[in-house]
């Protein structure tokens, strides 16, 4: 992905619990961190962020992004993130709405937005979420301009435009990319 001109390397991490799917763990992201010196984008798709939070540090993460839907209170797991010493996104499933994230906006450095169910790659972009996104941007404009909305789930050259319209800032790409006959086009099509 270094090659195809990526910004950063997002990870997926799935537990078996938060959602069905389990992928990889700490062992395999340190050996990557190891072999790149990309940017780790870390999405924590797991039912106990806090208890691993400091292991994902330690194997290389530069960010870490936990659901919303996961914890009871957010924002001592943002707290506890910054205190490791690197950035902290929270993300929302589909059928969390834009609002509930509103409370802990000038505490993040990004939300993250899924415009899939997470869990499984290759699946179709929902374009119900672009309202989401666009909410959350117009909340974040007076309160934190900083702020960066990344978008999670089905991009594409064409699904990427509509949610940088938005108001995304941060699209992440899977099967879009990994597909092509040329990643290297496949990313200069989606900036
Ligand atoms: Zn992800």
């Amino acid at each position: 992905m270094e090659l195809a001109g990526a910004d950063m390397l997002h990870i997926d991490v799935m537990d078996g619990h938060f959602v069905p799917n389990i992928s990889l763990g700490v062992p395999v992201l340190a050996s990557l961190d190891k072999k790149s010196d990309m940017f780790m984008d870390v999405h924590l798709m797991i039912s106990d962020p806090a208890k691993y939070a400091s292991a994902f540090v330690k194997a290389g993460a530069d960010l870490l992004t936990f659901h919303l839907e996961a914890v009871d209170k957010p924002d001592e797991i943002i707290d506890l993130i910054h205190r490791l010493g690197v950035k902290a996104g929270i993300s929302l499933k589909p059928a969390t709405a834009a609002k509930e994230v509103f409370p802990y906006l000038e505490q993040v450095d990004l939300v993250l937005v899924m415009t899939v169910e997470p869990g499984f790659g290759g699946q179709r972009f929902m374009s119900d979420m672009l309202p989401k996104i666009s909410s959350i941007r117009k909340e974040a404009e007076a309160r934190c301009p900083s702020l960066h909305i990344q978008v999670d789930g089905g991009i594409n050259a064409e699904t990427g435009k509509l949610c940088a319209a938005a108001g995304a800032d941060i699209l992440v790409a899977g099967s879009h990319l990994f597909g092509a006959d040329d990643p290297h086009s496949a990313m200069e099509c989606l900036r």
